[in-house]
């Protein structure tokens, strides 16, 4: 019997744990779709992880949410997710950022990382996150999820001749942007 907490990961071929172990991945937006990623991430080893969030937790939450318990309603999100994936693996060090993205996570330390998760609930908040994944010169990955469907897409500015994610603005996305500013 063998004790190290990634034997069955290290079975799928050309796995490099090391890789994860020294990781930095940011995730912004602590909603459901955060939850579920953070709780992946965590199980993973991912060796450092920074949760962005500037929201606290309602009861409506609970029903989406795996990292939050009733207890929780009032406290913020970045910080009851860093307890939690801290209880889920302690290998993994994670940062809080109670704040939003633009305002509370410094350019530098954006440059830094390897990706970062939007697990975003709005366009503007997305186009924000965009822009500034484009200056630091990091990739990002879009996820998003509504009643039955969900989706994902890599933005990469290594790559300048993909498309960010407000090139690929649909009709739709406009007209949720603009309803949002009204
Ligand atoms: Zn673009």
């Amino acid at each position: 019997m063998s004790d190290s907490r990634y034997d069955r990961l290290k079975l799928i071929p050309n796995w490099k744990q090391e890789k994860l172990a020294n990781a930095k991945i940011a995730v912004v937006g602590c909603g459901a779709l955060g939850n579920e990623v953070l709780k992946n991430l965590a199980l993973l080893g991912i060796g450092n992880i920074w949760v962005v969030d500037y929201d606290t937790i309602e009861i409506h939450n609970l029903t989406r949410s795996v990292l939050f318990r009733e207890s929780d309603i009032g406290r913020h999100k970045a910080e009851v997710v860093t307890e939690r994936v801290k209880e889920l693996n302690p290998d993994v060090q994670v940062y809080p950022v109670i704040g939003k993205l633009e305002l509370a996570f410094g350019r530098g330390l954006l440059r830094e990382m390897d990706v970062v998760l939007g697990c975003l609930d709005s366009v503007g908040a997305r186009r924000s996150l965009n822009k500034r994944c484009y200056f630091a010169g990091v990739p990002w990955i879009d996820g998003g999820i509504s009643h039955s469907s969900g989706n994902v897409a890599l933005f990469d500015p290594r790559v300048p001749e993909t498309a960010c994610y407000r090139c690929k603005m649909d009709i739709s996305a406009w007209e949720r942007l603009n309803e949002s500013k009204r």
